[in-house]
């Protein structure tokens, strides 16, 4: 049966922002982004459902409220999950912007005297100023090998949020334990767990790693195999992958404004572009 026209599909909401990505959209197949020819990806303003949607802890958490949020503003994302963390914390800003207008208010307290200072920050320069991925990020190790890295998925960082949450609440626990082995044993317990997830995450980061045996080159895609590896070299490498990945993390939108107190001068600020903060917030 054709659905009738809804006259009323004229005013329907429009797109109010054009945005790129810190990946440039280059690590995607179509089924997580139909990346359009222009690069820049077009954000609409929340529903009346979506913002219900970001009130619900729950769903906050495990990365469904945000998942589900993008997929609703930026249709041309159809697996928010599997996109690059740097990514998704772009299309929030934009979110935001399409949303609640560019000027984003921000304040801060001096460090040195505790005056609170206030300026704005616009989202259309922050998406404007936004630093790009390179296309591949590779180090050499001592003993020659090439360990090529990924940025981390949007799944991974929810996996992380979980995993600190569940860890945050346990230390709580074990608080309230009296029996003092017991209490020992709980916080190697949970301990051991977040070494676990950290571990996790440095493999999951490990795109490739190359080498040589024998003269004959060979690159290492296999999971289990990588996973296989770090569990077995040196420290050092680990090391310097976690390294790597920080700075990895730090691409895309700048977070930072530089707020001035009268007496001191500038201090650095972080903008309010938290996803779960700054829609909860109002
Ligand atoms: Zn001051």
């Amino acid at each position: 049966m054709a659905k009738t026209h809804n006259p009323l599909s004229g005013f329907f909401r429009t797109p109010k922002i054009y945005t790129k990505l810190p990946s440039l959209g280059r690590y995607y197949t179509d089924d997580v982004i139909d990346l359009p020819d222009t690069g820049e990806l077009a954000v609409y303003p929340m529903t009346a459902k979506d913002e219900v949607i970001l009130k619900n802890p729950d769903a906050l958490l495990n990365g469904e409220a945000v998942a589900q949020v993008i997929m609703s503003c930026v249709p041309s994302v159809k697996n928010p999950r599997k996109m690059i963390s740097n990514d998704v914390e772009a299309l929030l800003v934009a979110i935001q912007g399409a949303s609640r207008g560019d000027n984003v208010e921000v304040s801060g307290k001096c460090p040195e005297c505790g005056e609170v200072c206030t300026s704005t920050a616009s989202v259309e320069t922050a998406l404007e100023t936004m630093s790009i991925l390179e296309e591949t990020y590779s180090f050499k190790t001592d003993s020659g090998l090439e360990i090529a890295l990924r940025p981390f998925t949007y799944e991974s960082t929810v996996k992380a949020g979980v995993a600190n949450f569940q860890s945050t609440r346990s230390l709580q626990s074990i608080s309230s334990i009296t029996d003092e082995m017991e209490q020992l044993k709980a916080f190697n317990d949970s301990f051991v767990r977040i070494a676990q997830m950290n571990f996790d995450l440095v493999v999951d980061s490990v795109a490739s790693v190359t080498g040589t045996n024998n003269g004959e080159e060979f690159t290492v895609y296999d999971r289990a195999q990588i996973k296989e590896f770090l569990e077995n070299c040196e420290t050092s490498i680990g090391r310097k992958i976690e390294e790597q990945i920080e700075n990895i993390n730090k691409i895309g939108v700048n977070k930072k404004i530089q707020l001035e107190c009268d007496k001191h001068g500038p201090f650095e600020q972080d903008i309010g572009f938290d996803p779960v903060n700054f829609f909860t917030a109002s």
